[in-house]
């Protein structure tokens, strides 16, 4: 029987601690899979090559496709929706953008027609669970070969991870290994240091967070701190936020609002499209981002909570506070 140890890798300080571990522990068949949303900053890319040269480890990229979704979406709305008497306008607006654009991010969002959200956070799944278990896992399932899947995940970061086990049968001779569980962030960083790897860049960037960039769960100052170093992914998630919105039956469709949200001029879901699009944008986010406190009430937008990616899959990195690198490096 093989044993296959296959590492989950974000481009983030758990996954990466993960890969040096199973890398230490000297696990026969170690590769990484890196799932690409298509909403990572260059740098997670470079960063990725980086481990790839440095530690020896081979790091497989799977993407999500949906050309098939948006396929099955535009009959959908060439039938449904003009059934149901949606404007002509909106019909053939959101046909003109249900068009595959190879970014799964985008992809995924055209698609649904909206943004995920902390509530409806179906990217992690979308994006990176199931490409890995398609693309990855599920081909070398039922050979009677061994699986290890292993997950940078720590309890500490939510109450979702607090009781997850350090191991767990899958089936189909599939394991979920958390060999990071019981670490605290000093210990990840520990991890780097030992073995000589350099963090992400990003986390001495002001990023609380690397994977993707946003991350729908991104602070208020990571934000701020994305506009002022990174404004072409502003207008990145703007011109999203256009194609997005044209896609939505609503006809509005913004990067960080819930449809729950509360604001100083009542809730979202009582607004007009265009007053959603008005207040919520991603450039109304970014100037909220500026403000200290008693700025317009945005807080509608923002995950403050630091665990808000709580996925018990450790595919998505996991929020902290950014430090001074040299405690890091
Ligand atoms: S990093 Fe954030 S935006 Fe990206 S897939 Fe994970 S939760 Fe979603």
């Amino acid at each position: 029987m093989t044993t296959h140890n296959i590492v989950s890798v974000s481009g983030g300080k758990d996954s990466t601690a993960t890969l040096l571990a199973a890398l230490a522990l000297d696990v026969p068949n170690l590769r990484a899979v890196f799932a690409d949303t298509g909403n990572e900053h260059e740098q997670t890319h470079e960063y990725l090559e980086y481990l790839e040269e440095v530690t020896g480890i081979p790091i497989t990229r799977v993407k999500a496709d949906f050309t098939h979704q948006i396929a099955g979406k535009r009959k959908f709305i060439e039938t449904k929706w003009r059934e149901q008497g949606v404007e002509e306008q909106v019909v053939l607006a959101a046909l003109e953008a249900l068009q595959p654009t190879g970014i799964p991010f985008l992809d995924l969002c055209i698609w649904k027609g909206r943004f995920p959200s902390r509530k409806a956070q179906f990217c992690t799944m979308e994006l990176k669970r199931d490409p890995m278990l398609e693309q990855v896992l599920m081909p070398l399932m039922g050979r009677g070969d061994m699986l290890i899947s292993w997950q940078g995940v720590r309890a500490d970061e939510s109450l979702n991870r607090r009781y997850l086990s350090e191991c767990d049968e899958v089936g189909g001779g599939l394991f979920n290994y958390r060999p990071i569980l019981k670490w605290d962030i000093p210990a990840v960083f520990e991890a780097h240091r030992y073995m000589g790897i350099k963090p992400n860049p990003l986390y001495s960037q002001g990023m609380g967070r690397v994977g993707c960039m946003p991350c729908i769960n991104c602070r208020k100052d990571e934000l701020r701190e994305i506009a002022l170093r990174f404004p072409e992914v502003i207008d990145r998630i703007d011109r999203w936020e256009r194609l997005v919105q044209q896609a939505s039956k609503r006809g509005a469709a913004t990067f960080f609002a819930g449809s729950n949200a509360k604001h100083p001029k009542g809730s979202i879901s009582d607004m007009t499209a265009l007053e959603v699009m008005e207040i919520a944008n991603i450039r109304q986010a970014v100037e909220w981002s500026k403000t200290v406190r008693g700025g317009i009430q945005y807080d509608l937008l923002m995950a403050s909570d630091q665990n808000a990616c709580s996925s018990s899959y450790g595919l998505c990195d996991s929020e902290w506070e950014p430090i001074n690198m040299s405690e890091a490096a």
